[in-house]
């Protein structure tokens, strides 16, 4: 009895979450995820069942909220309980097969991960990439910007059956003005369009339907203001008859279009669904419908154009140019010598406000998407991105640049970041 009773594997010690947590929570100003609001946070922490009445008729609105979100008219919509990075694959997998043929735009680290993950299931993988500064010049410069004439030069030379972009590449900051002209050529070469959404989808315009976008993809975290590990996708007419009438079977269970539209589309059982992470995006997109898209699309604006303003004033420069430059995640420059997690973890240690490094790039950067768009975290993160510098021993004007922060976040008195 004692035998078994008794375990070998004794419970660690010291467990509590609260000595992990900072007694007052970080202001996430960096590049996801960022903070959630109240009622989304609430919601979030509220299980019913993922069957029955009351889940058919939350699912029935957020597929409403999400055609509004998305601009489309499309009934096909589906969440995936999953990082973004998920919704991308089932986008990718349930299109795309052996002998198929994807022409991935590529912009950095994220807008690649759809190749990478083509090449996975073993599609046949072309990349275009925004031309590489010289290696000496890479970690300090961003590349340069995707060309309509360089797409419209690959599309004429092989026939390919999807392409994939994103609308903001988050890794360095850069913006993919051209998407409505890249879609339009890939349609005329009567290629499926894939566009990662994800940190713009509701901060800067998407129109779904009137761009011809076969699937968008987003998530919770960034744009959206929801929480991390629910997705959304949005499939055209097209694509959806292809994964209805592909032979062969998608290679992941959970991530079939059909099957998950069982759910989506006919309230029946797929794999139990992300209950809480669903009612948040309920709440999150419900806020999105209240502000109105066009409001929403403003307050981002001003909100990072004021940013960025602040950031030169202060003196400080931008690392993307202003042409192709993302307002959704701001990339700054770290002038030489500076060291990015001491600015970094001095904001932390002593503002509580975090922001984001990069992979591989001499550049921080600053989240400006959902509630980051708000005039007491830009005037947090602004004051405590200079403060910081200073500490460093770097000669910043944080005066300047709060007084930047302030001319440029009011329009006029109608149109102003709140
Ligand atoms: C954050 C991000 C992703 C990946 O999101 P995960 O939730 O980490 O999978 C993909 N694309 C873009 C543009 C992003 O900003």
């Amino acid at each position: 009895m004692e035998t078994i009773m008794s375990s070998e594997i004794l419970p660690p010690k010291e467990i509590a979450l609260s000595n992990l947590l900072p007694s007052e929570p970080l202001l996430l100003m960096g590049a996801g995820p960022v903070p959630i609001p109240h009622a989304v946070a609430q919601a979030n922490g509220v299980v019913i069942n993922h069957l029955g009445d009351t889940m058919d008729q939350v699912i029935q609105r957020v597929k409403l909220m999400s055609q509004y979100a998305f601009q489309t008219r499309s009934d096909k919509i589906i969440g995936v309980a999953g990082p973004s990075s998920a919704a991308m694959e089932m986008a990718i997998t349930n299109v795309l097969w052996p002998g198929k043929r994807v022409l991935v735009i590529d912009m950095g680290t994220f807008s690649n991960r759809f190749g990478e993950m083509a090449e996975g299931i073993g599609a046949e993988v072309d990349y275009l990439s925004a031309k590489s500064r010289p290696d000496h010049e890479s970690a300090t410069k961003p590349p340069h910007a995707i060309t309509l004439e360089g797409v419209q030069r690959a599309l004429a030379e092989k026939q390919y059956d999807v392409v994939t972009m994103a609308q903001g590449e988050t890794s360095c900051g850069m913006f993919n003005s051209i998407l409505p002209e890249i879609a339009a050529t890939a349609k005329e070469h009567g290629a499926l369009v894939i566009v990662d959404a994800v940190c713009t989808l509701s901060t800067m315009p998407l129109k779904m339907d009137a761009w011809n976008l076969d699937i968008v993809v987003t998530g919770g975290q960034k744009g959206l203001s929801s929480i991390p590990g629910v997705s959304v996708l949005a499939f055209s007419e097209t694509a959806w008859n292809i994964i209805e009438t592909r032979e062969n079977k998608c290679p992941h269970w959970c991530l079939d279009a059909t099957r998950a539209q069982k759910f989506w589309g006919h309230q029946q059982y797929h794999y139990t669904a992300p209950v809480p992470g669903i009612l948040a995006l309920h709440e999150a997109l419900r806020l999105i419908c209240t502000e109105t898209l066009e409001n929403r699309f403003e307050r981002h604006e001003l909100s990072s154009k004021a940013l960025q303003a602040g950031i030169e004033a202060m003196g400080l420069s931008l690392f993307v140019k202003e042409e192709h430059r993302l307002n959704s995640v701001v990339a700054i420059n770290l002038p030489e010598g500076a060291d990015s997690a001491a600015i970094r973890n001095y904001m932390v240690e002593r503002f509580n406000v975090e922001i984001s490094g990069a992979f591989g790039l001499n550049i921080i950067r600053i989240g400006q998407m959902g509630e980051q768009c708000r005039s007491h975290n830009l005037f947090k993160v602004l004051y405590a991105l200079g403060m910081s510098f200073k500490k460093n021993g770097f000669e910043v004007d944080i005066a300047q640049g709060m007084a930047a922060l302030e001319t440029n976040l009011v329009r006029d008195l109608d149109h102003f970041v709140d």
